[in-house]
Order: structure tokens, then sequence, then C-alpha cells
């Protein structure tokens, strides 16, 4: 057996010695919306309100939520709670594999080292968890296609002025009626907001304790409270903190280089264990800036040679969402980032690596944009950008010199080909994708004033195709319909 995986085994053993449905996560691992008072751990359940009462008189309730310490007892006593069914199924299903409920707790920084004190603490203690993700606010310039008005303030500009977007069968999505009726409308940034006032009341507690740090956003650089963060690590510093904080770099540049400074002041004087910037995008060009509304893909370029060029110390990765628009110019991405990794006179970062990491995590929702409708033809320009890699990869991959793609980058893109390619365009799902896409692709352009055929005039054919079905589909909805009459 691999090593890794008698590891995952043994981890398992200790979490059944506990219980079968024992998970480390649900301790020490939380994601916090304060703009919207939402929280869960982990990132798989759906979020749940955090009742104000509960944070006056226990800031550690943005955690310790008296629904998440029930949820705790189900664990501690045998039973599945049921918002984990994302790891029940991955159990039950057939095969030998490990479920995240392992994956998370075995984790060596923040899991496993808390698996046996998780477990002997009373179900109902307030927890000070070791990884914690934050968003301060939903305060955006960008609107991104896949996203939502309760995480980008573009967006719900957007939705308040165009309503929600139609789809197929009367379905709709960034609906602010529904967000309503949940409870998981932002609390405006101008508003007195008590999910931040506890933050700050519980930070000194948590800071000490923390192991990983992320701030997300909405864009973290447009929230103080972020500034304010990394102002307490200047005079706080914590070498055991990994600290990781998103952004789309697209603010102005003052904004931006203020940042920058205090982020390389913290690296360079290692005042964190490490510091890592995520920045998003999925493509090249024009068609990242129609995924990505007010992006301007060569400002963000230009941007990153900047960064690495004059903070060399800092560790930058780009996360593409992969989605099906990535896949008509994902070469001429790849050639950017190349480029990046290829030039001598980029200096190399703590990490060992030149330029910029790359990680391709793939849309999942909605799924009318994700590259599981892939046809043939875009399969074929997939692969071709894998073939690029392929033929492009780092030269030394041991030493601190490196030139091209890591075989980890290449098997992500893989997975993503794979995973797509696997899928039966004739299933159901797919139709009513396919459907929901022209919809959606229609009321883009219209909220926009875009154009898809002139942006992706490669794929332009899969939007006819896309309109063709659904006519026919409202044609025989109606004829059905008829009939009734
Ligand atoms: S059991 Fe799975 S879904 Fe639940 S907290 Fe653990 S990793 Fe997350």
């Amino acid at each position: 057996m691999e090593p890794i995986k008698i590891h995952l085994n043994k981890v398992k053993q200790q979490l059944d010695a506990v219980s079968s449905s024992y998970c480390v996560a649900k301790w020490q691992q939380v994601t916090i919306h304060l703009a919207t008072g939402q929280t869960h751990s982990c990132h798989h359940p759906a979020t749940h309100h955090i009742p104000v009462e509960e944070i006056i008189a226990n800031p550690s309730a943005l955690h310790n939520t008296k629904f998440k310490k029930e949820q705790r007892k189900k664990m501690l006593e045998g039973e599945r709670p049921s918002e984990c069914d994302y790891c029940w199924k991955a159990e039950d299903s057939p095969g030998h594999h490990f479920s995240d409920r392992v994956h998370k707790s075995a984790d060596p920084v923040w899991g496993q080292p808390f698996l046996k004190q998780s477990s002997q603490m009373p179900w109902d203690a307030d927890v000070t968890p070791a990884y914690v993700e934050v968003s301060f606010s939903n305060v955006c310039n960008f609107g991104c296609a896949y996203c939502s008005p309760d995480i980008s303030s573009t967006i719900m500009q957007e939705a308040k002025r165009y309503g929600p977007v139609l789809l197929d069968g009367g379905r709709v999505d960034r609906d602010i009626i529904k967000l309503e009726r949940q409870g998981r409308m932002p609390i405006p940034n101008r508003e007195h907001n008590p999910y931040i006032e506890a933050f700050w009341a519980w930070w000194p507690t948590l800071y000490p304790k923390l192991k990983v740090f992320r701030i997300t956003g909405g864009e973290p650089l447009l929230a103080k409270d972020t500034f304010k963060v990394l102002d307490w690590i200047i005079e706080h510093p914590n070498p055991e903190l990994d600290l990781a904080i998103n952004s789309n770099l697209g603010v102005d540049e003052k904004l931006l280089n203020e940042f920058l400074e205090k982020a390389n002041y913290i690296q360079e004087n290692n005042l964190v264990k490490s510091l890592k910037i995520f920045t998003s995008c999925d493509t090249w060009g024009n068609q990242a800036e129609y995924i990505r509304t007010g992006l301007n893909y060569k400002q963000w370029y230009r941007t990153l040679w900047d960064i690495t060029l004059r903070y060399p110390a800092l560790s930058i990765t780009v996360m593409v969402t992969f989605n099906l628009l990535s896949i008509p110019r994902f070469e001429s991405f790849l050639r950017d980032m190349l480029a990046l990794r290829q030039a001598p006179s980029v200096s190399i970062n703590n990490s060992g690596m030149r330029g910029v990491g790359l990680d391709f995590p793939y849309l999942r929702h909605p799924r009318y944009l994700s590259s599981l409708l892939a046809d043939p033809y875009m399969l074929v320009l997939l692969d071709r950008s894998i073939q690029f890699m392929r033929h492009n990869t780092a030269t030394y991959q041991y030493v601190d010199y490196h030139d091209g793609f890591y075989p980890h980058e290449v098997e992500n893109l893989q997975r993503v080909y794979n995973i797509a390619s696997a899928e039966w365009q004739g299933s159901l799902d797919n139709q009513v994708s396919r459907r929901d896409f022209y919809l959606y692709i229609t009321e883009h352009d219209r909220r926009n004033g875009t154009d898809f055929k002139t942006v992706f005039p490669e794929i332009g054919y899969f939007y006819d195709q896309c309109k063709r079905e659904y006519e026919e589909s409202q044609a025989a909805r109606e004829a059905v319909e008829n009939k009734e009459e």
C-alpha cells in the first residue's frame, strides 16, 4: 500500500475509535461570512445563520453556534449529521476510498494534531479553531459569471436593477427575494455589523492559536478589516501561522501598493510561517474579461509581472476556476503563465518556485457554465492545452530552478478533461444545462452590453445549438399545454 494510504488508514482508525462519524473539521475548521452572518464547518455543509443574541453573549459563537455544537454532539455519539452528506455519500459509495472526513482530519497542521484533544472536549465546549477562513464584506468591484449577490456587491446591484436571471422551467438565479427569505442579505458596509464587532472581540483569543488564516471576499483589499489584520500581524508576529489572502488584483494602484508593501514586510521579516496571495483568472484576454466582469486582463497580467519583479519574496498562486468558457483560449493563457515562469530576471521566491503557482479547481455550480457541457470539439481544444503543458514541463523539479509547468499542474488539468469527457451529453441534466446556458448568456449580453458570439467566435456554434434546443423544448411544452386545453 502507498505510504499516504497507510497514513490515511491510520487516521481513519483513530477517528473510528472515537466514533464512525467523528470529524476534526467540525471542531477545528470554519468559514465565516461576516457580511451575512453565516458560518459552516467545514466548507461542504450549507452555511447556517449565526443568531446575533449568541454572539452578544459569546463572540466565539461565530464558530460555536448552538446548531454546530449539536452537530458535534451527534458526531461524538456516532450519528451522522445530515449536513455532512457530501462525506457520507463518498463513504457509502462502492470501492475503498477515503472521504474528506479522513483527508481533513489527517491534515498535519490543523487536523491530526487536534484529533484527540477535540474528541475529549465536552460536546458543548467553545472551541478556538486552528483553521479560519473569513469574509469581511461582500464589497467587490468584479461581477463574475459564476458568483452570487451575497458574495459580490456588483452582482447585488445588477440583481437589484435587472431582477433574477430566468432559467429553464421557471427556475431562477441571482434571486434577492430568496436571499432575503433565507436571511442571507449582506449587511451594508455603512451600517453597524455585529458580526464584525464580535470578530474583533474574539480575535485576541483566536489569533495566538491560529495555524491557518484565510481572507476571502468580496474583494478583501476593499475591506479595511484586511489591513487591520495585516497591521495586527506586524505588531504581533505569529511564526506558526499560514496566512492566505485572495485578491482580484484589480483595485486602484494606491491600495494595491499599500497591500503589497505590508505583505512584503511581513514576508521578508518572517512575521508568519508563510504568506500566500491567491488571485483568479480563468482564461485569456477578452474571454477572461467576459467571464469576470470588471477584469482588465492586460492590466492584471502586468500587475503579476510587477509583483514578481518588485516583490520576489511574495508567493502568488493563480486560481483558475476552470469552466466551459475557459476552454477556447486556454492555451494562450498558459503561454502567458509560462512566460512568467521562464523569464530570466524573475527571482526565486521562498517556496523555491519561479514565477506564479497555478491551480485548476473546476467549476461545479452553476452547472450551465461548467466544463461538463464540453462537446467533442471543445475536448479537442482542451486536450491541446494539456499537450502544450506536457511539452513544456519543468526541466528540473527537485532543485530551485523551474522553467515550465509542474507535473501536478498537468495532472490537475488532465483530471478536468477526464471528468468532462466521461459526461454523457444526452443526459437530462446536460440537456437542461444547455438550455440554461442559452438563457444565461443571452441575459449576460443584455445586462453587460456584450456579444457572446463576437467574444467567443470559436464556440459561437454552441450558443446556436443551445438556442435551438431551448426553442424546440419550448415548442414541445406549448404543444403539450395546447393539447391539454
Ligand atoms: S464530515 Fe465531511 S462535510 Fe462534515 S465537516 Fe467533516 S469533512 Fe466536512
